[in-house]
């Protein structure tokens, strides 16, 4: 799940400056759980920009798996909306954005709505949202009890804790557990404290030298 946050309307419209002719792509999977680009947020838009002057042409919200992988398949579906636009404004995560902008033949600005935020696993409420994994691409959790220490530590610490810790929590923010006394507590249920002595070293920056890419043969 990737967690996005909307975007003040005041900033989409500075961006949007002149453009009066927008087509609106929302996300039909992860932006509609965070209620940034699902339907009733692609409606209010569309009303705020309206009020604002604008013209709508069109929306679309494309579906799972995941709004990168459908924007050929909404260009077509709504073919006469997309041409009569200047301008895309997507409420989805950079992802969508950018993948809007490769698949435009006519290489027209596309502009986001919404701040991507991070990665985050969804609690059973659909209403809690939180960060478990940084996509360091050397994973620690068969070593860490299965809590990931990038994450759940706010200082990103590999090899232990920093000493500031409290009664269990971060010293960083007193609300939140220290991720280090969390792996400790789990390596003890798990009879796996000697895991504690392993040292890890440094990550290996050089492997997630950007832009990564993986295509399956
Ligand atoms: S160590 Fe943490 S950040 Fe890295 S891949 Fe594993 S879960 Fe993700
Ligand atoms: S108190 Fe714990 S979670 Fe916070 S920075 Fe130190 S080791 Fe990390």
């Amino acid at each position: 799940m990737i967690v996005t946050k909307k975007k003040p309307i005041e900033e989409i419209l500075k961006f949007l400056g002149a453009s009066s002719r927008i087509f609106i792509i929302g996300c039909g999977d992860c932006a509609a759980a965070c209620k940034t680009g699902g339907e009733k947020e692609v409606i209010e838009m569309k009303a705020e920009l309206e009020a604002n002057g604008k013209i709508v042409t069109g929306w679309a919200i494309p579906d799972s798996p995941c709004v990168a992988s459908q924007i050929k398949l909404q260009f077509a579906k709504n073919k006469k909306a997309v041409d009569d636009a200047e301008v895309f404004l997507v409420l989805s995560c950079g992802l969508g954005a950018q993948s809007v902008l490769e698949n435009d033949r006519n290489k027209r600005p596309v502009y986001i709505g919404c701040d991507t935020m991070f990665g985050s696993i969804l609690d059973a409420t659909g209403h809690g949202f939180f960060e478990r994994c940084a996509m360091c691409g050397e994973c620690m959790l068969n070593i860490t009890g299965g809590i990931c220490p990038v994450t759940r530590c706010a200082k990103g610490l590999l090899n232990g804790p920093c000493g500031g810790s409290n009664k269990g929590k971060c010293e960083v923010d007193k609300d939140k557990d220290c991720g280090w006394i969390l792996i400790y507590n789990r390596l003890k249920d798990l009879n796996k404290l000697d895991d504690l002595k392993k040292i890890k070293p440094a990550k290996d920056h050089s492997k997630v030298t950007r832009p990564r890419e993986i295509i399956l043969g």
